[in-house]
């Protein structure tokens, strides 16, 4: 009896004092305070764009309040392999130059960030729009009318160039699907799976060639002279990449191609501002550990400061001969991956028709593709846009060793102000694996976003795969919540 008026009397008592609590309490009532759950402290490493859309999507998601966000770069900069500079005003990408208007990520953030965004330049009526060079003569020379270009690529190649174009369109498709499908998130722990998940399976166990010629019954002679300049142009490797890479160069070559008008690493930056991470410019992370037992990661940076996380996203290229960062105690590591070193030049002249065996003022193609002649030193040359006010143009060179001041005086007649040149470890040498093997779980609570690189590499794809990163750090949060 005495029992229940006690407990009667009890839930009375707090009930008034809810009403009383409730009556004077600010928003947040503070024992609130004391109970709640802190937020999960992720660690982001890498401020390209596979790290600046992890922590953007992050900030998005359902799990927004769990998380508190930090992200580490190692340079001054956001953007990674997105870096644009000015030349006389004009605005040059030295890496990532463009996306396609059906890459939705990138393009959304344009319209999300209100950036301005600039279409391929119209090319000169005066020059051939692109030539492909073998290193004595241009074997096919595109014309300035677009519809000789194709009955004179008819009569060369056939049916090929719309075959190849309607599978270049097919293989997008599929990977719109998986990629833009949020439907359904499936998980995923490795690089393999995300190949299955996006349904590329089939183009990643064989070479361009084989595929497109033995697969797919395709005239090797267009495979070997425009699918092959495709692939040197956009990945500096021959034909013997993977089928998915080709392709992807082929999508490039026949979408609509879009650039930032201020650079395209300002889609990074402010996916970066937008998400409201921590950042820390400046800062190379130099070992990450495990702490099974506080359940935490120790990151440490460069100049010896360690914080403690509960998860880390590497967003960083595990490139050979030495990964980025240790990783200590984890239960698997990625294994490093060769990238190819690239040299961009930017120079400001005149080529010379002469070193292409031209007639003296005949004008040199706006892009010169090349055959796989190793006496050729350069992947492609590409007039990026004419000067106002004089003859010379903006020229962009991509080539497997440094373009000497002495081969630029034999390539060009006339030269003005600063050549640019900048070196990258530019994307994986992508050969053909029917399984990679790479991990995306690396541990209870650490993942690694840049293993599918190794199938292609595109600022799209990494944005792609980060969000799905996002997907599986959401998992990992609401298994821990009470
Ligand atoms: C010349 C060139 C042309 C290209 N053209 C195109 C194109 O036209 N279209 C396209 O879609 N893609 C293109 N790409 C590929 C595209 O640039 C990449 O796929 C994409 O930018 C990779 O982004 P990411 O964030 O994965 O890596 P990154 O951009 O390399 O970013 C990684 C970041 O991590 C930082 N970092 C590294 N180590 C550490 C560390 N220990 N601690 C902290 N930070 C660290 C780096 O400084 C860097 O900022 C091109 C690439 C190159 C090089």
């Amino acid at each position: 009896m005495h029992g229940i008026l006690s407990i009667t009397a009890w839930l009375l008592l707090s009930c008034l004092w809810e009403n009383v609590v409730s009556a004077h309490a600010p928003t947040q009532w503070p024992l609130q305070e004391t109970f709640a759950i802190p937020p999960k402290e992720i660690a982001v490493i890498g401020g390209g764009a596979a790290g600046t859309s992890f922590a953007y999507f992050l900030s998005q998601s359902e799990l927004r309040d769990n998380v508190s966000i930090t992200l580490f770069e190692a340079t001054g900069r956001l953007g990674g392999r997105a870096l644009s500079t000015s030349v006389n005003g004009t605005k040059i990408e030295l890496g990532a130059s463009i996306f396609l208007t059906e890459n939705q990520n990138l393009y959304n953030a344009t319209q999300t960030f209100n950036l301005s965004v600039s279409m391929r330049p119209a090319k000169s009526a005066s020059r051939p729009p692109w030539a492909l060079w073998n290193g004595d003569s241009f074997s096919f020379t595109a014309s300035t009318s677009p519809s000789k270009t194709i009955v004179d690529m008819l009569w060369r190649y056939g049916l090929a160039p719309l075959t190849v174009r309607r599978l270049a369109r097919d293989a997008a498709n599929i990977f719109a699907q998986g990629a833009y499908d949020s439907s359904t998130a499936p998980l995923f722990t490795t690089v393999d799976e995300l190949v299955d998940i996006l349904g590329l399976k089939e183009y990643v166990d064989v070479d361009a060639r084989q595929w497109f010629v033995d697969r797919k019954g395709i005239g090797e002679k267009y495979i070997q002279e425009i699918v092959q300049a495709a692939t040197r142009v956009n990945y500096a490797q021959n034909l013997d990449l993977n089928a998915i890479a080709a392709l992807v160069c082929m999508a490039a070559a026949s979408g609509q191609a879009i650039s930032v008008a201020e650079g395209n690493e300002r889609i990074f930056q402010h996916y970066a501002k937008a998400s409201e991470a921590q950042i820390h410019l400046d800062t190379a992370i130099t070992s990450i550990e495990r702490l099974s037992a506080q359940e935490k990661y120790a990151v440490t940076s460069k100049d010896g400061s360690t914080a403690l996380f509960d998860a880390v996203v590497l967003a960083v290229p595990w490139s050979s001969p030495n990964p980025p960062l240790n990783l200590v105690n984890l239960r698997t590591q990625p294994f490093v991956i060769p990238y190819i070193h690239l040299h961009v030049t930017i120079v400001t002249g005149t080529l010379r028709p002469s070193y292409f065996n031209l007639a003296s003022g005949s004008p040199v193609p706006d892009t010169v593709f090349t055959a796989p002649n190793p006496s050729i030193p350069f992947y492609s040359i590409s007039i990026l846009s004419e000067l106002r006010n004089s003859s010379d143009s903006i020229i962009k060179i991509f080539s497997p060793s440094k373009m000497e001041d002495s081969l630029l005086t034999a390539l060009f007649e006339s030269i003005q102000g600063d050549v640019i040149r900048k070196e990258w470890d530019s994307y994986p040498v992508l050969t053909p694996k029917e399984r990679t093997g790479m991990p995306v779980e690396l541990d209870d609570g650490a993942w690694f976003v840049n293993g599918f690189e190794s199938v292609f590499s595109t600022m799209e794809s990494e944005v792609v795969v980060a969000r799905k990163v996002v997907g599986l750090v959401e998992d990992w949060i609401k298994k821990r919540q009470p």
